[in-house]
């Protein structure tokens, strides 16, 4: 099996592993007063404070959780009182919590339309507002300083989904000018289960779970140890094997690119569908390719009897294929039923990529030639 579908779960990182297993064997809560509490809440505190050193962000600004769906609903969810604005290409975790939200359009490469973003904010009173530093399924990566400069002007909070570029660019809060991030820890080689909302100084949004009083009162439950020590040993092999991972997904990304257009696909983001030459600055490992007039769910199939994993742009819980609306709000709506999204775990081989690639080439010949 080839797995190329790191932006729905990464590949395990053995470190993760090992540090889940250590997690397994910490017998104690960490709320309890005796030894064993003591210790776990020792490997708690410790990977509250790396997470936190990751990001230029205090260790007490860090609220474990579990997944980044929970961390997006505890900051959107936390300010009743503030109107929300969210970016048009926004996850779905983030979009279910901001129904009736104003949504800022994007531009054909995928990038926030800042000038729309600064006319909404003069609009209103007091806003939370919503946007991915990366985007799931094109791997577009948004202004977010200039948003947080845009927010902070207006007396807006800037939340900021970083399921997707934790580990994969350099993040920093306070350079940000963020008031909050989202991190999800099997997105980043760790276990599913534990997540965290990082939140900025001063920064407090009303919890959703009261329960124990844990995560000083932010977010009650015991907080899953095992699952949370693996997010933080994947978030450190992560940004430490960052530089080097970049370099080696840009050039097989690259190489995919070339070929799959050599083939008829178009890279959505690009000036292939309209967006200004040099457009957006992408994630190095994701590619979202389109064949003009086949259906993703064909594509997928065809690739998946080949053995080969990736996702339709829009990967749908229920395992259905959806349209994508983010094709849609980069104003393609005649490719958001068309493309897949390629997304290199960290571990992708050479010989991977070259599989795929002859899978891809085949497909598109024959798709292109005989119509789906
Ligand atoms: N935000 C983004 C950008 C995502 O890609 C995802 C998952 O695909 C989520 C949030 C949800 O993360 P989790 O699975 O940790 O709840």
């Amino acid at each position: 099996m080839i797995y190329l579908d790191a932006n729905a779960s990464e590949t395990l990182r053995p470190e993760a592993a090992e540090a889940v297993t250590r997690g397994l064997r910490l017998a104690g809560n960490p709320a309890s007063v005796h030894a064993a509490g003591r210790a776990a809440r020792a490997a708690l505190e410790d990977a509250r404070a790396r997470i936190a050193a990751l990001l230029g962000a205090a260790p007490e600004g860090v609220v474990f959780c579990s997944g980044a769906t929970e961390a997006n609903a505890l900051m959107l969810k936390g300010f009743p009182d503030r109107r929300l604005i969210i970016g048009a290409t926004e996850h779905d975790a983030v979009r279910a919590c901001a129904k009736g939200a104003e949504v800022i359009p994007v531009r054909p490469d995928g990038q926030i339309a800042l000038d729309a973003l600064e006319q909404a904010l003069g609009r209103g009173g007091p806003a939370v507002v919503a946007l991915m530093l990366a985007n799931n399924e094109t791997g577009v990566l948004h202004p977010i300083a200039q948003a947080a400069g845009l927010a902070r002007a207006h007396g807006a909070l800037l939340h900021v989904d970083a399921a997707q570029a934790m580990g994969r660019v350099g993040i920093d809060l306070a350079a940000l000018g963020a008031a909050s991030l989202a991190l999800s820890g099997h997105k980043l080689g760790g276990p599913a289960g534990a997540g965290a909302l990082i939140l900025a100084p001063g920064v407090q949004p009303a919890s959703l779970i009261e329960g124990g009083g844990q995560e000083r009162g932010r977010r009650g439950g015991t907080p899953p140890l095992p699952a949370i020590l693996g997010m933080a040993a994947a978030a450190d092999a992560a940004c430490a094997a960052m530089a080097a991972t970049t370099a080696r997904h840009a050039s097989l990304t690259a190489a995919i690119a070339q070929a799959a257009r050599a083939a008829g696909a178009v890279l959505i983001g690009t000036e292939d569908c309209g967006a200004a030459s040099g457009a957006a600055p992408r994630l190095a490992n994701t590619l979202c390719l389109a064949l003009p007039g086949v259906r993703a769910e064909a594509q997928l199939i065809a690739l998946d009897l080949e053995g080969i994993c990736v996702s339709a742009g829009a990967a749908c819980s229920a395992g259905k294929v959806a349209r994508s609306h983010v094709i849609e709000a980069m104003g393609r709506p005649d490719l958001a039923g068309c493309a897949l999204r390629i997304s290199l775990p960290w571990n992708a081989s050479d010989a991977d990529v070259t599989a795929f690639i002859g899978a891809y080439q085949r497909l598109a010949a024959r798709v292109l030639r005989g119509g789906a």
